[in-house]
C-alpha cells in the first residue's frame, strides 16, 4: 500500500464522461489498496472562458484589485471539477471528499495570478485518507495570509499535484494528460516525435523553462527540491488496464544520471511563441548603457530573456531583447517615455511575431559542435536567426515566427530524434 498523488489535466476532465473514467480509475487504484489524493484542473476551456468573462467587462491590466478578482473567478473552475469528481466517485461506491485549497490549506503568497506555494498543512488529508476515503484537492489555487484566494499561473495544477505529493511524502505523483509521456518534441507539431522513456531532471527543467507545456516549470522546480518521483502519462488508455502495467507506462522523470547508458546529445525540442523583441536603436556605446536600459526594464517588474548588443558603428550600437509578449507595450512605452531621451538613442523597434526554439540535452555537455549543427540546419533552410543564447545544456535561437514548424522539424530530424535511440 502507498500514497499515490494522481493529477488530471483539463482534456482528461473534459465532459461528465471523462470524469466518470477518471473516477473508475481513481478507484481502481484505491481497490488495489492505494491511499489516493487526486489533483484535478478545471475542464478543459473553462479557465480561459472565465477570463475571458473578466476581458469582457475590463481590459486586462497590471492591477492588484483586479488580479485579485480574475483569481476568485477562474479558481472557481477546478472547485467544479473536483467537486465532480468526488461525485463521480462516491457514485462508484467510493468514498470521497473533495476540497479547495483555502480547505486544506495550501498557503501561497499573495502575488495574484502566479502566486507561489509557501506551505501546506496535511493533517485534514490525512485525517481522510485514514478514514478510507479518496481526497480530492483542486489545483491550480491556494489562499494568501490574509484569506484571499491566489492562483498560481496559468498550467498552475501540474505545481498543485506535485506539491501535495511533497508535503504528504507520496510514493509517486502521476500526472496524467492527453500525450502518453514527455516527447522529443511536442507531438501535435511533430508527428514523427517518439516518447521518451525516462527524461532527466534537468532536461525537463530546461525544456518546461523553453516552452515544451506538458509541464510547468515549477512543478518540475518543486519535483527536484523534494525529490518526488514524478511521472507523466496517459488519461485515454482504457480505465481498467492492468495497474502494474499503468504504473510503469509514459515518461518518468529521472534524479540520477543513468551512468550505464549512453546520453543522447540531444532530447528534445522546445519552442515557445511568447516573446516579443524589444530593439533600442543609435544607442552610444559607452559604459552603464545596459543598466539605463535593462534597469528601467527590472524596476517595471518585467523579466527580460535573451539580450543581444551588436558591434558599435561610429559610436553608436543596437541594443535588442526579448520580454513576454504580455509586457511588449509596457516595455516599449516605458522605453519610449523615459528611457530614450535620458540615452540620446534613435528609436525604439519591436517585433512581435518572433519565437524562441531550444535544442536540450544534458550530453551537450561532454560534445563539441552541436550548436553549429543546429545552426547548418536552419542555414539549409534559409531560416534567419535573429539572437543565440547557450547554456550548458541547451541552445536557444530567436527566429520569425512563420518558420518555427519548419525549424522544430528540420532540427528533429537532424539531431536523429524521430530514430529509435539506441
Ligand atoms: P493538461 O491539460 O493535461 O495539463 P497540457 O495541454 O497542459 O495538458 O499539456 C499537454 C500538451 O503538451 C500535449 O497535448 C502536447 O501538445 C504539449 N506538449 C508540448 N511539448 C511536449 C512534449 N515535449 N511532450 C509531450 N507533450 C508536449
Ligand atoms: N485550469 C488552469 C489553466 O487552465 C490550471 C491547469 O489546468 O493546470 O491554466
Ligand atoms: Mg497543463
Amino acid at each position: 500500500m502507498a500514497l499515490i498523488v494522481h493529477k488530471y489535466g483539463g482534456t482528461s476532465m473534459g465532459s461528465t464522461e471523462r470524469i466518470r473514467n477518471v473516477a473508475k480509475r481513481v478507484a481502481k487504484w484505491a481497490r488495489a489498496g492505494h491511499q489516493m489524493v487526486v489533483v484535478p484542473s478545471a475542464m478543459s476551456g473553462e479557465t480561459n472562458r472565465l477570463l475571458a468573462l473578466a476581458k469582457e467587462l475590463a481590459p486586462s491590466k497590471a492591477d492588484t484589485a483586479y488580479n485579485r478578482e480574475l483569481d476568485m473567478l477562474a479558481s472557481t473552475g477546478e472547485q467544479a471539477s473536483s467537486a465532480l469528481l468526488a461525485i463521480a466517485l462516491q457514485a462508484e461506491g467510493q468514498p470521497s471528499v473533495s476540497y479547495a485549497g483555502w480547505q486544506v490549506p495550501i498557503r501561497t503568497n499573495n502575488a495574484y495570478t502566479k502566486a507561489r506555494i509557501e506551505s501546506i498543512d496535511d493533517a485534514r488529508v490525512r485525517a481522510d485518507l485514514d478514514a478510507g476515503r479518496v481526497v480530492i484537492i483542486t489545483g491550480f489555487q491556494g489562499k494568501d495570509d490574509e484569506d484571499n484566494i491566489t492562483t498560481l499561473g496559468r498550467g498552475g495544477s501540474d505545481t498543485s499535484a506535485v506539491a501535495v505529493a511533497a508535503a504528504l511524502k507520496a510514493h509517486e505523483c502521476l500526472i496524467y494528460t492527453d500525450v502518453d509521456g514527455v516527447y522529443t518534441t511536442d507531438p501535435r507539431v511533430v508527428p514523427e516525435a517518439r516518447r521518451l522513456q525516462t527524461v532527466s531532471f534537468e532536461e525537463m527543467m530546461e525544456m518546461a523553462s523553453l516552452g515544451s507545456k506538458v509541464l510547468q516549470i515549477r512543478s518540475v522546480e518543486f519535483a527536484g527540491k523534494y525529490k518526488v518521483p514524478l511521472r507523466v502519462l496517459s488519461s485515454f488508455t482504457a480505465w481498467d488496464i492492468d495497474i502494474n502495467e499503468e504504473a510503469k507506462s509514459g515518461t518518468l522523470i529521472t534524479f540520477e544520471e543513468d551512468e550505464k547508458m549512453e546520453q543522447a546529445i540531444v532530447s528534445g525540442i522546445a519552442f515557445n511563441r511568447d516573446e516579443a523583441k524589444i530593439s533600442v536603436v543609435g544607442v552610444p556605446d559607452k559604459p552603464g548603457i545596459a543598466y539605463q536600459i535593462l534597469g528601467a526594464v527590472a524596476d517595471a517588474n518585467i523579466e527580460v530573456d535573451m539580450i543581444i548588443q551588436n558591434i558599435s558603428k561610429d559610436g553608436k550600437t543596437d541594443f535588442s531583447f526579448t520580454v513576454h509578449r504580455n509586457d511588449y507595450a509596457r516595455t516599449t512605452d516605458l522605453l519610449k517615455e523615459k528611457v530614450l531621451p535620458a540615452l540620446g538613442a534613435s528609436d525604439v523597434q519591436g517585433d512581435t511575431k518572433i519565437c524562441k526554439v531550444s535544442i536540450v540535452g544534458i550530453g551537450m555537455r561532454s560534445h563539441v559542435g552541436v550548436a553549429s549543427k543546429m545552426f547548418r540546419s536552419l542555414s539549409e533552410e534559409g531560416i534567419n536567426i535573429q539572437m543565440i543564447s547557450t547554456s550548458e545544456i541547451k541552445t536557444s535561437v530567436v527566429i520569425d515566427e512563420k518558420y518555427m514548424e519548419l525549424a522544430v522539424r528540420a532540427l528533429h530530424k537532424a539531431f536523429d530524434l524521430d530514430q529509435p535511440s539506441a
